[in-house]
């Protein structure tokens, strides 16, 4: 029989990718072989999300293709996977008759079962001994699984269950093998990153967890996402502050400027106090790279709840403000309990004045960068072009030629409000 093949088509949040890319090690481990196509493939998944209604679409769209496919070749057999599927599937069994199995994000099971895999032991529900395949120098790793928050808005509690944890010495050996394969830098995740270890015997902390992946000699850099305030406790922000390894680089999502609108989305914390986590940050880390998303139009969002939320970027000027339009998730708290009543033009009109401040605010930001410099790892090319990041987490296109994996020193000489760009400062030394 030939070697079957695959093609994983992905969605979504870096934890989907993640996922992704897990289950691609571990079908190559199976003696699969990855195609590019889906027409040229034995099993194909569908790693959706379900965060936004136009995530799902796109899903939707291509299940259109996929069933095309199925009818000109009947055995080809179809997975769907992550944020779509439920506990309970029946529903996306009826509406997509054509999709053998259904699998939860990180439950991989039906999908091993649907291609007949070996019944071997992966070792539990995150296949910690089946490692991802790095494909450059850069690699997620997910740390905490899951999430207990319970934001009205969010349906990610409801698919990927409550927090998990993997154990330190699980991730530090998944961390060593990545850095063998050429890996430099690695981005922690969790859903709320800081939650890490809570629900491990010996209770470690991200700043433990990080104290013990700085150890590793090739590894160069750490990242996190994504933050939460309540769970950044001054011993991980220390932590972050003290390990040169660990980038002053924070993902930290507000959501909404108003005390109402933030008990509403039961976010657990106030305005008051979210301001003062931003600046325990900058206290410590002057400099520290933020960024936020906001959700406009919430239920019941009033006129004066938004300008709060604008005074409030306009107050903390993060470098980067993520902004959706509210749209209500099947099977959230808002979606049962609350009227979705901001009319859509209202909505739009929120969103471009959000736009807007983050716009002029990045352009400022980043206009401070011209003339400094900042080091960057080269991550890869856009055609010729290197880029990578420094450790605030701007982009920075580089102008002269820098090799893949290397921490390269870089003059500013241009900034625009997505991203910088400079020359090696060795490079300008020789001129
Ligand atoms: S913290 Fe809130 S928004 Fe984030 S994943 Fe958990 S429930 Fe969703």
């Amino acid at each position: 029989m030939s070697q079957q093949k695959y093609y994983i088509w992905t969605v979504g949040c870096q934890m989907n990718k993640a996922d992704s890319e897990k289950l691609a090690a571990g079908f190559e481990r199976m003696g699969l072989k990855a195609t590019d196509r889906a027409e040229r493939a034995d099993v194909v998944v569908l790693n959706t999300c379900s965060v936004r209604q136009h995530a799902e679409d796109r899903a939707y769209s291509k299940l259109g293709r996929v069933r095309d496919i199925k009818k000109q070749k009947p055995g080809l057999k179809v997975a769907l996977m992550g944020c779509m599927v439920g506990l309970k599937h029946d529903d996306l069994a009826q509406r997509f008759p054509y999709v053998d199995a259904f699998a939860r994000p990180q439950h991989f099971e039906p999908i091993v079962e649907l291609i007949e895999g070996p019944a071997e032991d992966l070792g539990g529900e995150f296949w910690p001994t089946t490692y991802a395949i790095p494909e450059g120098p850069t690699a997620f790793v997910p740390v905490v699984h899951g999430c207990n928050k319970f934001c009205t808005y969010c349906i990610v509690p409801y698919r990927r269950g409550r927090e998990r944890s993997r154990p330190v010495d699980e991730i530090v050996r998944e961390v060593a093998y990545l850095t063998v394969h050429g890996v430099r830098e690695v981005t922690l995740l969790g859903q709320t990153v800081e939650a890490y270890g809570h629900d491990l015997s010996e209770k470690p902390d991200l700043g433990d967890l990080m104290r013990e992946l700085s150890e590793l000699e090739r590894l160069e850099r750490i990242r996190f996402l994504t933050s939460y305030p309540k769970d950044m406790t001054p011993r991980i922000l220390e932590a972050i502050a003290e390990l040169p390894k660990v980038m002053e680089c924070f993902s930290l999502p507000v959501q909404a400027g108003s005390d109402t609108v933030l008990e509403s989305m039961r976010r657990g914390y106030t305005r008051q106090e979210y301001i003062d986590k931003v600046r325990e940050v900058r206290d410590l880390m002057p400099g520290a790279g933020i960024t936020t998303d906001v959700i406009v139009g919430y239920p019941g969002e009033t006129e004066a709840d938004f300008e709060q939320t604008c005074g409030m970027l306009e107050e903390l000027r993060f470098d980067k403000v993520h902004v959706a339009a509210y749209s209500p998730r099947p099977g959230t708290i808002a979606w049962r309990k609350m009227e979705n009543d901001v009319p859509n033009d209202v909505k739009t009109e929120r969103l471009h004045r959000v736009e807007e401040i983050e716009h002029r605010i990045s352009q400022e930001l980043n206009d401070a960068y011209v003339g400094t410099l900042q080091s960057v790892l080269v991550e890869g090319f856009r055609g010729d072009q290197p880029f990578g990041r420094t450790r605030t987490g701007k982009l920075v296109h580089l102008d002269t030629p820098a090799r893949e994996g290397k921490l390269v020193d870089v003059r500013i000489q241009h900034a625009g409000p997505f991203s910088l760009r400079g020359t090696l400062e060795d490079a300008l030394t020789l001129v």
